[in-house]
């Protein structure tokens, strides 16, 4: 990644899609990082201190949820252990890998997969990790030592990563031995506490890293704990994001059914405010008023179609969430795919398969790929607490360019950009990405 100059530099891309849709010869004037101006129908006078891009600038994507680790576990998982597989059988062979890794290991691979999505246009990451001990349970000496190699990965590779330590407490809502990968999971609230207190002392000023924090999920954490810590890190840290792991398995919705009376989603209002600071991931089996609370409270769903699709889970309901004004984003999770032009359409060919119509998570106002594209970068933002999401002034530089000589984007004027982005598979189109105003290399990662 280049240095930040903390200088002001000044861009012309022949064609943008700004805060204010799409426009031409758009200037984009970036002064530490953040957007300073930006000007449509820009003509420079002979002497203007103007850098031509070649492509087209779009916002760019975060990726709200990712486990670094199970990206070597993509495509080894594909054959059946017994004569019904299911995401718990694959959340063994998981729990198998994750007692492998050391701190170095976790590096390599974590910097291998950034630099994947950095190449497929992600800007940036929630690396929901849970991954805190050392080999046999025991904490290592200094509790940040995981989750530094992670975020130095991310710094290495050039991607913004917003960590998001997880509180893991127990096996499952009625707790049993835990599995020796778990024990390198576990921690009690006053660690748990400490780490975010250690991660932000060492990393909180840094550019490019946010610390945010999580909850496994309703099985693995009690939900007074959930409340009380969330209450507590809410007093000291007002706005940080707070992710959650909830009903991803119907497995999970059963069981919290039998012991409590309520469906996970419905369990979870009940007893933490959840707001706009949340970002509920998977969220796959919410029934209508479990969707009307969701999206009243503003949190965020983060969906991870190509990771859902693999495990079984089933398929969220899109169209309905997005009528009641839901908000959603999207995240590689489990790594089996790592460009979120698959995750996007996924998300709207489940839906097409479930109804047998087409367009369904378009409007009569916007293309699919309009409707979806630039929501999924905004609230991405919203639920990794970025100022970003949006070409617009006073937002961070965060850009993705379209080469406009790939099949896939040449020729596409206004909102066919997005739909040929996303709809017309025909390798990556992205060709360079902006993060906080300066340009990240792609490395050897581009398809
Ligand atoms: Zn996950």
């Amino acid at each position: 990644m280049t240095d930040a100059t903390g200088n002001t530099k000044r861009y012309l891309f022949p064609t943008a899609f700004t805060v204010n849709g799409w426009h031409d010869d758009v200037l984009i004037e970036c002064t530490n990082g953040i957007i300073s101006e930006v000007i449509a129908d820009f003509a420079p006078q002979p002497n203007d201190s103007v850098e031509q891009i070649r492509g087209i600038a779009i916002p760019g994507i975060p990726n709200v949820h990712s486990h670094a680790f199970q990206r070597r576990l993509a495509g080894l998982s594909e054959f059946r252990t017994g004569t019904h597989d299911s995401f718990w059988t694959w959340r063994q062979l998981m729990y198998d890998m994750a007692t492998r890794w050391s701190p170095e290991d976790i590096y390599e691979i974590a910097r291998g997969l950034y630099s994947e999505l950095i190449a497929n246009g992600y800007t940036w990451v929630g690396e929901f990790h849970y991954l805190h001990n050392d080999f046999d349970g025991s904490p290592y000496a200094d509790i940040t030592t995981m989750s530094d190699a992670v975020i130095r990965a991310a710094q290495d590779a050039g991607i913004g990563i917003c960590i998001l330590p997880v509180l893991y407490q127990r096996s499952g809502f009625v707790p049993g031995d835990l599995d020796p990968a778990q024990k390198r999971f576990v921690l009690d609230e006053e660690v748990f506490l400490r780490l975010l207190d250690q991660l932000r002392a060492s990393w909180g000023t840094t550019d490019n890293v946010k610390i945010g924090m999580a909850f496994h999920s309703l099985r693995a954490v009690d939900i007074s704990t959930i409340a009380s810590v969330t209450s507590t890190a809410r007093k000291l840290y007002p706005a940080i994001p707070i992710h959650i792991h909830v009903a991803e398995q119907l497995n999970e919705v059963n069981e919290c059914q039998s012991l409590f009376g309520l469906r996970p989603v419905e369990y979870l209002y009940e007893h933490v405010e959840v707001d706009g600071r949340w970002c509920l991931v998977h969220a796959t089996h919410v029934n209508s008023s479990e969707i009307t609370k969701v999206a009243e409270s503003g949190a965020i769903v983060g969906l991870c179609p190509t990771t859902e699709a693999n495990l079984g889970d089933g398929i969220f309901p899109a169209e309905e969430f997005i009528e009641a004004g839901g908000s959603f984003a999207i995240g590689s999770d489990s790594q089996v795919c790592t460009n979120p032009r698959s995750e996007l359409r996924l998300l709207e060919y489940a839906q097409r398969l479930t109804t047998n119509r087409r367009a369904v998570l378009g409007n009569q106002s916007q293309s699919v790929g309009r409707a979806l594209y630039p929501a999924a970068c905004q609230h991405g933002a919203q639920a990794l607490g970025l100022n970003a999401g949006t070409l617009e002034i006073g937002k961070r530089a965060d850009i993705v360019v379209l080469g406009n000589e790939h099949y896939a984007i040449q020729n596409a004027k206004g909102d066919r950009i997005f739909d040929r982005y996303l709809f017309c598979d025909s390798g990556n189109p992205v060709e360079r990405l902006m993060l906080d105003g300066s340009w990240t290399e792609l490395g050897g990662h581009r398809q």
